[in-house]
């Protein structure tokens, strides 16, 4: 069902007024996780303005540490609900178990499969009996084709709005958090016909790089990025080393543009 023959022309994932897929590259901002109601409204407004058409903040967290800040929860989910209607963006949040996906589903407008979920079948499953489109990161770990397979399982459990987002796979340099696979983009375009987003905020871990690698993700010919970005990225509790700021938003948005219609 994921594979291109089964619909040549591609999908367009409709969100809201917000179309992933179509003819727009499309940007998803936001910070890492929802830390408070003033965080999240400034950060709405300020990646807003500086282009973005769909807010992310994560409420449930995979912390690598379970010391680390795990998200405000429900708390979270609705700050960011609030955030995303006074804006006029509908929300992304991830979801990290089965049995908060009703719940996650109530407040989020797309709900996201993290990396380290991306293998969860139960999750898929159960993500694919909700009436909400999903964001499928791809396993740090995870081949092209078991990314695919885990797509496959939610479009056969009965949800045909999948968007796939590369996020980095694993290498052996720790110069970079991950390494952000660009060949995934193209090979998905080929493979699939789902929509294709790149994430260059995980896949680099560094602010620095994350401008560049979102433009390449353009010129892969992604339908869209994904990006941490905050006014106060040095303040941020959860990934403010890879989170820009909107003014650096603004500019990817600008030269994305100009890139896209390039292509
Ligand atoms: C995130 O988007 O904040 C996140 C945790 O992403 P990933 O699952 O790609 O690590
Ligand atoms: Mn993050």
């Amino acid at each position: 069902l994921a594979a291109r023959e089964a619909r040549p022309s591609g999908t367009v994932v409709q969100v809201g007024n917000v179309r992933i897929g179509g003819p727009e590259p499309v940007i998803i901002a936001g910070p890492c996780t929802v830390e408070s109601r003033e965080q999240m409204l400034r950060a709405a407004e300020a990646v807003r303005a500086a282009g973005a058409v769909m807010l992310r903040g994560g409420a449930f967290k995979p912390r690598t540490s379970p010391y680390s800040f795990q998200g405000l929860g429900e708390e979270g989910l609705r700050l960011l609900a609030e955030a995303g209607a006074a804006t006029g963006m509908p929300v992304v949040s991830e979801v990290m178990e089965p049995d908060q996906v009703e719940l996650v589903a109530e407040y989020a407008d797309v709900l996201q499969i993290g990396s380290r979920n991306m293998a969860n079948f139960p999750l898929l499953k159960r993500v694919a009996r909700v009436n909400r489109p999903v964001l499928l990161k791809r396993g740090f770990a995870a081949t092209i084709e078991e990314w695919l397979l885990s797509a496959e399982y939610i479009l056969a459990g009965g949800n045909d709005r999948v968007i796939l987002c590369e996020r980095g796979i694993r290498s052996f340099d720790p110069s970079t958090r991950f390494t952000l696979d660009l060949n995934a983009v193209p090979l998905i375009r080929q493979l699939s016909h789902l929509p294709i987003i790149v994430d260059p905020s995980h896949g680099t871990g560094r602010r620095d790089l994350v401008a560049s690698m979102a433009l390449a993700g353009i010129a892969a010919g992604a339908h869209g990025l994904i990006i941490e970005a905050v006014p106060d990225p040095d303040d941020a509790l959860c990934d403010g080393p890879q989170s820009i700021t909107p003014d650096t938003l603004a500019s990817i948005a600008a030269r994305a543009r100009a890139i896209h219609s390039a292509l």
